[in-house]
């Protein structure tokens, strides 16, 4: 049996957010307070039914009606003052259970309702996560995307705006929304004018559709990273492509299962994918929508799957390495997570305090070390990551 980890211990682990969509990750305080302030009519005044009209957990049946809750969050999502500050508050709730690095994705086009300018779209977020690494020093990217259901100019529109803001806080391209009846071929411009610059793209794909679905976001599309890939479970041949090409899959379990991409934990394919070796990272996809951070998918993955904390440590290292950052940027960065994450262990007496019932009641979860405390038992100097290893 391994050590229970506490969700604080998560909390404090170094950690990568790379699927996460700013316009489902607001505070429910900051949809209720844009809304006022800008005279924006929600469907109700009530911040709990607000809450469950927003939360797909329980009535959702499916990615569509997953999707549905956008309506409310982009309702208030039409003006630069609402978009820098949701971005800035989105990175400092990251930032405060401990991600490091944070790679955020909406549509701009849908930003401009009320006639905000694609680039105006895109300049304020960058400002609101501009402010918060000053403020904490989280490490950020933005990711535009294209929406499937949407015109294949709107894609090359939002395929543009990557090219003007690369190396400008953009670090990547995303196709999102609904799969079925649209297919990733459909945006092949977008895609060919993102690769044909050397910019980064990612698809989701395999959430609502089969792994033809995986196999065309790669191959047609390019894609150096698949968002979900839920179902590549399905087909062997493509799973094995993708584990030795180490394309790394965005996972996002309690989404998934929200919008029935799979039943139930257990039928969820994670632990399978984490097993055989492919380069998994977990990820929130909508904080809001969702009601999580990546610290509860970690920690919910730990109690459905016994994932221990050398085996968390793996995948936040995998996320470090899936980022959209550059090779020698990485590089670095992988050796200060490598140290940081080697301060954390579950003491060796783990036995001893599962041995009794009463003794594992009245144990903390685990006792974590820290390096700076002065009473912590001093530490072996964690090995660093040989480059070589970001490869893997
Ligand atoms: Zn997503």
């Amino acid at each position: 049996m391994e050590t229970e980890l506490s969700l604080e211990l998560i909390q404090k682990l170094p950690k990568t957010d790379l699927h996460v969509h700013l316009d489902g990750s607001l505070r429910l305080e900051t949809v209720t307070d844009l809304a006022c302030k800008q005279g924006v009519k929600l469907p109700t005044e009530d911040s709990e039914e607000l809450f469950r009209l927003i939360y797909a957990g329980e009535v959702c049946n499916s990615l569509e009606d997953y999707l549905k809750a956008f309506d409310i969050t982009l309702s208030v999502l039409q003006t630069e003052e609402s978009l820098e500050r949701t971005a800035f508050e989105l990175a400092e709730d990251a930032w405060n259970e401990g991600v490091h690095h944070i790679e955020v994705r909406y549509a701009p086009m849908l930003h401009t309702r009320k006639g905000l300018r694609l680039t105006t779209v895109v300049e304020a977020v960058l400002r609101g996560l501009r402010m918060a690494k000053r403020m904490y020093g989280i490490r950020y990217g933005l990711i535009l995307c294209g929406i499937r259901s949407m015109s294949t100019e709107s894609s090359l529109r939002m395929a543009e705006l990557c090219l003007a803001f690369k190396n400008r806080g953009v670090v990547g391209f995303d196709l999102a929304g609904s799969e079925v009846d649209n297919p990733a071929a459909l945006h092949q411009k977008a895609f060919q004018l993102i690769l044909s610059n050397n910019i980064n793209c990612t698809a989701h794909a395999g959430e609502a559709y089969g792994p033809e679905s995986i196999a065309q976001a790669i191959h047609k599309c390019g894609a150096h990273r698949i968002g979900h890939g839920t179902r590549l479970i399905e087909n062997g041949d493509l799973l094995n492509y993708v584990n030795d090409h180490r394309i790394p899959l965005e996972v996002c379990p309690s989404s998934n299962i929200q919008t029935k991409a799979a039943a139930t934990w257990e039928a969820h394919p994670i632990d399978f994918f984490v097993d055989y070796g492919l380069r998994v990272t977990i990820n929130t996809d909508n904080r809001l929508i969702t009601d999580t951070t990546v610290s509860k998918e970690l920690w919910l993955c730990h109690k459905h799957y016994g994932w221990s904390l050398d085996q968390i440590k793996e995948i936040l290292i995998a996320g470090f390495k899936s980022a959209f950052i550059s090779y020698r940027e990485k590089a670095d960065l992988l050796k200060e997570i490598t140290a940081e994450l080697g301060k954390f262990q579950v003491p060796n007496d783990a036995e001893v305090w599962q041995a009794g019932p009463d003794r594992h009641l009245n144990a903390p979860p685990v006792q974590v070390s820290d390096a700076g405390c002065a009473t912590a038992a001093p530490q072996p100097a964690p090995d660093p990551v040989p480059v070589t290893d970001i490869i893997r």
